[in-house]
């Protein structure tokens, strides 16, 4: 059965029903059709947030399929329920260019999924494209300015950093002109396309704290400069307020549920490799004002999703996680072994033994923080019984709490040992410390030092001359107290993808360098990221359809 089939089965619980599991009073409910309501941000209440314990889901390096960290985070939240404690799920939503690219669903998978999945995986409730005319507006207040002669900010065509965004893998927008069609049609001047989900908007939503925070984070977008190369923010084109209202709704996290109708809040989806990869500081703290227990996820590997989880949303948002919870695959174990991707079905115990070094590299990582790691060894059906006793083994040796969890195939009662140890490992945890990898004090080369070192394993940091000046700049401009959110390839624990397994001694290169500093944070460029992803050769979406009376077949 694909994920579609095992999803529509289900017939959802009404939305309300959901609600009162949270106890939301119905006048705090609003609906967005039967299955889906958006929450007010009224239902933050900092005193519960303290009370509650925060999970976060994370993995070793993936394999390109991903290694089931929402899939986890669904099952464990069902399980969680089953033996008692009050558990919601708090993730990302996902963006339509992966939905009509690489066939793979955001909304977990199999068993531990949320739904209704059509609906979040096709503009759900709308925040996206919320998200995009924020963005857009502000380029067209820009472009509109450098076409004004009387009121022109000054602003070096050449120097506009700001683009627009859409959210499709749309290639062919990354790099554009505009601004053709003579004296009427602007000024003419090479610029680009973000896909939604990598654009400073999307950070901006999800490290907000109120509407007031969105609209002091949107002034501070540094859009560029001027000829005389003075910095321009959108506050000098009083872009904020108009940004923010289109907001209006999109700031409000969304309410669905599990296949086991348990609740699950969804909001906001920066992308993990050049922002901070997981979903809305609101939509965090509403979930943990509402239950005993928050499951939530970091993108991709720990190197990725849970150093920024930490070090910059947990930092802003004044939250720590409980326990963090490490999924691992004997698959991708295999693949950093040496095993080939097409041949991570055929049992290989050396491979299986070579690839424990990935998991160190990430284990060490995660105890860096001081918060307790449960090892969740998610089961694909070609597993063998060697390979995973093998790793059980391997995690006992380790001393570090391990599970085998079915989440995709059973749901909750596959999650049910998971549950148990996490649960247990959450309540002994008294301290809420997190142990940061730097301080912001730190000088930025610093910080990337340590993260580097600490989190990646890597021997020494250097930067190109072109990131130097980049860096200087922003260090004047006052942007060296910032946290910094390193984009670089999710294939590897090191800036090389090539380097499989747990690659010693190398040096990371960091060759550019961006600013978000409406989103508070600085962008270190590690290898090549793309904001704007194309399609593969064969979309997704060519299976996608839709039938007469409505129903969407062919996603995932
Ligand atoms: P991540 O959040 O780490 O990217 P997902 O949970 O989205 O990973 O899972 C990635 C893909 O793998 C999804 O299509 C999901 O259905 C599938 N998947 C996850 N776990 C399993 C499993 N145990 N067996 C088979 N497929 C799985
Ligand atoms: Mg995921």
């Amino acid at each position: 059965m694909t994920d579609l089939e095992i999803a529509t089965r289900i017939t959802p619980a009404p939305i309300r029903e959901i609600a009162e599991k949270l106890s939301i009073s119905e006048e705090h409910l609003e609906y967005y059709g039967k299955y889906k309501a958006k929450l007010p941000l009224s239902l933050l209440d900092e005193k519960e947030v303290k009370k509650s314990k925060l999970i976060l889901v994370t993995a070793i390096t993936p394999t390109p399929a991903g290694e089931g960290k929402t899939t986890t985070t669904i099952g464990l939240v069902d399980a969680l329920n089953q033996i008692g404690k009050k558990s919601t799920a708090v993730i990302r939503e996902p963006s339509l260019g992966p939905v009509f690219g690489i066939k793979g669903g955001a909304a977990g998978g199999g068993h531990s999924q949320v739904i209704p999945m059509e609906d979040i995986n096709l503009h759900f409730t709308g925040d996206f494209s919320a998200i995009e005319k924020a963005n857009n507006l502000l380029a067209v207040l820009i472009d509109n300015n450098m076409q004004s002669k009387k009121r022109s900010l000054q602003l070096d065509p050449r120097k506009v950093l700001w683009k627009r965004t859409l959210d499709m893998n749309d290639r062919a927008l990354r790099n554009i002109v505009l601004g053709l069609g003579g004296t009427n049609g602007g000024i003419p001047r090479e610029s680009g396309f973000n896909i939604t989900a990598a654009s400073e908007v999307m950070a901006i939503l999800c490290q907000s704290k109120s509407i007031a925070d969105l609209k002091e984070r949107f002034a501070n977008i540094y859009i560029g400069d001027t000829v005389s190369g003075q910095a321009i923010f959108a506050r000098d084109l009083n872009a904020q307020g108009a940004m923010a209202a289109l907001m209006k709704e999109a700031i409000k996290p969304n309410l669905v549920q599990t296949l086991e109708h348990n609740p699950a809040i969804i909001h906001g989806g920066p992308f993990a490799n050049i922002a901070q990869g997981t979903n809305s500081i609101l939509a965090t703290k509403i979930g943990m004002s509402l239950s005993d227990y928050v499951v939530t996820e970091g993108g991709f590997g720990s190197d990725l999703g849970a150093e920024k989880f930490l070090n910059i949303k947990c930092r802003e948002a004044e939250i720590a996680p409980k326990a963090i919870v490490l999924v691992a695959t004997v698959r991708a174990l295999k693949y950093h072994g040496g095993q080939a991707l097409k041949e991570l079905e055929t049992e290989n115990i050396e491979a299986l033994e070579q690839g424990f070094a990935n998991l160190d590299g990430h284990l060490n990582a995660l105890k860096s923080f001081g918060v307790p790691v449960v090892i969740s060894i998610n089961v694909f059906s070609s597993d063998t019984e060697a390979e995973k006793s093998l790793l059980l083994d391997y995690c006992e040796k380790l001393g570090v709490a391990a599970a085998l969890s079915e989440g995709w195939a059973k749901g909750g009662l596959g999650c049910m040992e998971l549950a148990q140890k996490v649960a247990e490992t959450a309540e002994q945890m008294d301290s809420s410390e997190l142990k940061f990898t730097y301080n912001l004090e730190d000088n930025t080369l610093t910080k990337i030092e340590k993260v580097a070192k600490i989190i990646y394993g890597a021997e020494s940091v250097i930067l190109t001359n072109a990131a130097k000046n980049k860096l200087r700049r922003f260090e004047e401009l006052g942007y060296g107290n910032l946290p910094i959110c390193i984009a670089k390839t999710q294939k590897s624990l090191s800036d090389d993808e090539k380097k499989l397994g747990r690659p010693q001694g190398f040096e990371v290169q960091i060759r550019d360098f961006e600013i978000a500093a409406g989103a508070g944070f600085i962008i270190p460029i590690a290898g090549e990221i793309l904001r704007m992803p194309g399609l593969p050769l064969v979309p997704a979406a060519e299976k996608i359809d839709i039938e007469e009376d409505g129903t969407i077949t062919g996603l995932f």
